[in-house]
């Protein structure tokens, strides 16, 4: 066997047993190694003894690189931003992997924690966060989500339109409240992985335009930011913007960085009217497989740092405390999925070409990013070593779908088979929190594992979890024997 003409060009082809086998420190969590026995280990933890113990799918998370990683963020950009502005506050974007333990980790990791609706900020309250430590995002927040915000006292409401700042003048004013308001501002920078691009105007559903009118009026943004400051209902504390996710270089971050600094001085200019924070959201880069190259923190910072000193000296402003939200970069690369082969196949894609399916006890109802983004990932035999050559396979899940792709492409041992684990990593963020009960999949557990052991975190979903809503059961007798256990494997 060798390399396939189907595979990607992106995708190595493992030359030997060792690389195809290598746990590759940028895609996996820092406690994940491979055992003297050839099984794959957590903080010394065998897959195999958590495959039995908790059954799969699983969702494995290394708790202590989920805390290194936050810990990074925090340290980096408070020691590069330090002499700037004082510091940053670093918001862990919640949506990309919440429980009640995640909220803690973050929490006692020194990080405050963004919310993006009622659920998440519930959540996050119950995980022991200080409301005072908690931002509360959403481009259509509900009355009864502004009032929870505004009753339990969260830092920030990043609002996201002129009709919401409205409405959360109005809601504030009943109670004789100050609403802290960030506003969120589309700056015309959309970065990507590598580059970005820069347009005058924005055609998405998020955030106030810069952009003046085409007879010169106000733009939205001008127009928020001069209500906001004259509201006696709202505490303006400052702007915020989000330009995408999947960056890599500090550029993208600069650029809007830049905009916004400009946008500030010119209202200090011309009306007087002082911001003193700045958020650059999140969208922290990380590798999904080896193609992927993010940078550490530390360069991230320093680089946005320099390039933001420079600005502010050049506009001449002091510049506003700055808050970062990342999200995937803190909870992705601590979590791996383990699932358990079952069913594979050999497909003759043409007359010179086949590929290997092989089937797995999940799919798009625990990972839906590759279905939803075309997102690729890798995949490992995880509970032993083969010496088998390297095949062209496709892993994909049991659903009823031909869409539902686990990792479209990855070269595994050719003898890869039934019960045997396989393990795809960086599958800590938007999976749990993305997962459905598509074709009544009970949804997996996650167990995190520290250097002090395994420990459930979230249970796995049993029979009756997915009848829990079922209003019309109580009128059904039970005539079948009905199991509450899905939890092997
Ligand atoms: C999704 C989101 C984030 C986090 O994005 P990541 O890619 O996970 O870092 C941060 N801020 C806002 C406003 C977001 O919508």
């Amino acid at each position: 066997m060798a390399r396939s003409a189907l595979a990607p060009a992106w995708l190595p082809y493992p030359e030997s047993v060792s690389d195809a086998h290598h746990i590759d420190p940028v895609m996996w969590a820092d406690g994940v190694e491979r055992g003297g026995d050839g099984v794959v280990t957590v903080h010394g933890v065998s897959v195999a003894k958590l495959a039995e113990d908790y059954g799969t799918p699983l969702l494995v998370l290394d708790e202590d690189d989920f805390r290194a990683r936050a810990r990074a963020f925090r340290t980096a950009f408070n020691a590069a931003f330090d002499q700037l502005c004082g510091g940053v506050d670093v918001y862990y974007a919640s949506k990309s992997l919440l429980t009640v333990d995640v909220a803690r980790w973050a929490r006692e990791e020194g990080l405050r924690v963004d919310t993006a609706s009622g659920g998440e900020l519930a959540l996050a309250l119950r995980g022991g966060v200080d409301p005072a430590d908690i931002g509360l995002h959403g481009n259509n927040k509900s009355d009864a989500e502004i009032h929870r915000a505004l009753e339990v006292g969260v830092g920030r409401i990043v609002v996201d339109s002129l009709d919401e700042l409205n409405r959360v003048a109005e809601l504030a004013g009943e109670t004789g409240q100050q609403a802290p308001v960030m506003l969120r501002l589309t700056p015309g920078v959309h970065a990507h992985t590598h580059d970005y691009i820069a347009t005058a105007h924005e055609d998405q559903k998020f955030g106030l335009s810069m952009a003046t009118g085409r007879n010169g009026e106000d733009s939205p943004a001008l127009e928020a930011v001069r209500f906001a400051a004259e509201s006696a209902s709202i505490e303006f504390l400052g702007l915020h913007c989000h330009i995408g996710s999947q960056i890599f270089e500090a550029a993208g971050f600069g650029a809007a960085a830049e905009k916004l600094l400009t946008f500030i001085a010119e209202i200090r200019n011309d009306a007087g009217i002082v911001v003193k924070e700045l958020d650059l959201g999140g969208g922290h880069g990380i590798a999904y497989t080896p193609a992927d190259t993010p940078r550490h923190p530390e360069e991230i910072a320093e680089t946005l740092a320099a390039l933001m000193r420079a600005v502010v000296d050049r506009l001449g402003i002091d510049c506003p405390r700055v808050s970062i939200e990342p999200g995937r970069a803190i909870s992705g690369p601590p979590g791996f999925t383990l699932y358990t082969v079952g069913v594979t196949k050999t497909v003759q894609v043409d007359d010179d070409h086949s590929r290997r399916y092989v089937a797995v006890d999940g799919g798009m109802s625990d990972n839906p990013r590759p279905v939803l983004y075309d997102a690729d990932y890798t995949a490992m035999l995880a509970s032993r070593v083969s010496e088998a050559s390297a095949t062209l396979s496709r892993v994909v899940g049991k659903h009823c779908e031909s869409g539902d792709i686990v990792v479209r492409d990855g070269y595994l041992p050719d003898d890869v088979g039934r019960g045997d684990l396989l393990a795809v990593p960086a599958t800590g963020a938007y999976t749990h929190v993305m997962s459905s009960n598509y074709n009544m999949l009970p949804r997996p557990a996650i167990v995190a594992v520290s250097h002090s052991g395994p420990r459930l975190i979230i249970r796995r979903e049993s029979e009756a979890d997915l009848f829990a809503r079922e209003v019309g059961l109580a009128d059904v007798p039970a005539s079948t024997p009905t199991t509450t256990d899905n939890g092997g494997s």
